[in-house]
C-alpha cells in the first residue's frame, strides 16, 4: 500500500494517480526554564545546537519539521514551524497537541526535571527568602508520549551521562519506550553542551553504533537519516 523515497511517502492504489505526503518530523530543542518568581529561574546548559541542526537536517532531507524549542538564542532553521515554550509544562503540551500528527518524533531539549513548588507572582525579597528551596518533579514528556504515541510512529530520546554511557541510555530507551536513544558522553571537552561538535552512540533494541567525533550538523543529519530509514523498515 504505501512506498517511501527519502522522506516521502507515496501512497499508491490511490484512486486517481499516487498521493504523495512528506513525512513529519517533530522535534524539541533548548533548555526549559523554572521560575521561582519572575526574576529567577533553574534551568540548565543546554544552548539549542543539537535540536536546531536536528530540524535543519529535517529540512533538508524533505520532512515537514515542526520544531518546538525552549528558550536558546539562535535563529531557527528555514522552512520549519516554530513553537517557543518556556517550561517542561509548556512544552510537554506543545508536544502532546503536536504527536498526532508526527511521523518521527525527535526528543533533542533539555527538559528541567525539577521545578520550584512555589512560584511567586513578585520578586522575593532575598531577606526574606528560605534558604531552602522546595521542588517538585516536572512532567517527564517522553513518558506522556509513551502512553499515547502510536505504533507506526518512531520516536527518539536523548541522554547526557557521564559515566556508563551506553549501560545507563540503554536502560532509558526501555523504561521510556523509546524506538533509539541517543547517548551523548558529556564528561568529554569535545561533546555535549555549547560546541560545535558532539560524539554520540544510537542505540535501537538490537544495535549500537558509536559515532565517531562530528560537527552538531554531521550528527545530526545520521540521526535523521537513520529515523528515515528506521520509520521506513519498521513502520510500513
Ligand atoms: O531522563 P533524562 O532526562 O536523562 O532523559 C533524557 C530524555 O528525556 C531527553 O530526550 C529529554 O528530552 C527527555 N525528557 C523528557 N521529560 C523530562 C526530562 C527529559 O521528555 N522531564
Amino acid at each position: 500500500m504505501f512506498s517511501r523515497v527519502g522522506a516521502i511517502f507515496v501512497v499508491k492504489d490511490a484512486g486517481i494517480g499516487a498521493i504523495i505526503k512528506m513525512m513529519k518530523m517533530l522535534v524539541t530543542a533548548g533548555p526549559t526554564r523554572e521560575f521561582l518568581d519572575p526574576v529567577r529561574f533553574l534551568s540548565n546548559r543546554s544552548t539549542g545546537k543539537m535540536g536546531y541542526a536536528v530540524a535543519k537536517a529535517g529540512v533538508r532531507c524533505g520532512c515537514d519539521v515542526h520544531l518546538i524549542s525552549g528558550p536558546v538564542a539562535l535563529t531557527p532553521p528555514d522552512d520549519v514551524r516554530l513553537t517557543k515554550v518556556v517550561s517542561a509544562s509548556d512544552m510537554c503540551a506543545a508536544v502532546l497537541e503536536a504527536l498526532a500528527e508526527c511521523d518521527v518524533l525527535i526528543m533533542c531539549a533539555a527538559v528541567a526535571d525539577w521545578r520550584p513548588r512555589v512560584v511567586a507572582d513578585r520578586k522575593l525579597k532575598k531577606e526574606s527568602m528560605s534558604a531552602t528551596l522546595e521542588l517538585e518533579r516536572t512532567e517527564d514528556i517522553l513518558l506522556a508520549v509513551k502512553d499515547r504515541r502510536r505504533d507506526n510512529q518512531f520516536v527518539v530520546g536523548f541522554a547526557a551521562e557521564t559515566d556508563a554511557v551506553v549501560n545507563h541510555a540503554s536502560t532509558k530507551r526501555s523504561a521510556k519506550g523509546l524506538d533509539m536513544i541517543v547517548a551523548n558522553d558529556i564528561s568529554r571537552k569535545d561533546a555535549g553542551f555549547e560546541g560545535d561538535t558532539n560524539v554520540v552512540t544510537l542505540i535501537t533494541e538490537d544495535d549500537v553504533q558509536a559515532l565517531p567525533l562530528m560537527s552538531k550538523e554531521d550528527v545530526a543529519h545520521v540521526i535523521v537519516d537513520r529515523c528515515i530509514k528506521m520509520h521506513r523498515v519498521t513502520r510500513c
